[in-house]
């Protein structure tokens, strides 16, 4: 038997931790959406959790920065641009002729490009 009581609430901590993502500007990591999450009671594992889950149903990105996984509200491939000095994430759109540029002398399949900027922000300078 499904326990309802308990699937409706983890689809409200699901629907909270998209939400949090989604409205975050700079990527956040699982621990900036707990911050962001701390009045609702999440705990950090529940977090974590989710959000593994949700990468993995193609609801959001993640990117890997420094070691760190920080998520994306975007899912279609663009590049990003980094400030080296608070390490926030903003999106940046790709031109639709970087196909073009992929290599065709390898006997790769499913290529994929991983651009990233880095420079210093206006709130950095
Ligand atoms: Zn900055
Ligand atoms: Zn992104």
């Amino acid at each position: 038997m499904i326990d309802k009581s308990k699937a409706r609430r983890s689809t409200r901590q699901r629907r909270l931790i998209v939400d949090a993502v989604k409205h975050s500007l700079n990527h956040p990591s699982a621990s900036d959406i707990y911050a962001t999450l701390a009045d609702s009671g999440i705990g950090i594992a529940t977090i974590y959790r989710q959000l593994s889950a949700l990468v993995e149903d193609g609801e959001i990105g993640s990117v890997k920065y420094q070691g760190e996984v920080r998520y994306d509200p975007i899912i279609q491939p663009h590049a990003h641009i980094v400030c080296s000095k608070c390490d926030k994430i903003w999106d940046v759109e790709l031109p639709k002729e970087i196909k073009n540029l992929a290599p065709t002398n390898g006997s790769f399949e499913k290529l994929d490009v991983d651009l990233t900027w880095k420079g210093v922000c206006s709130d950095c300078r």
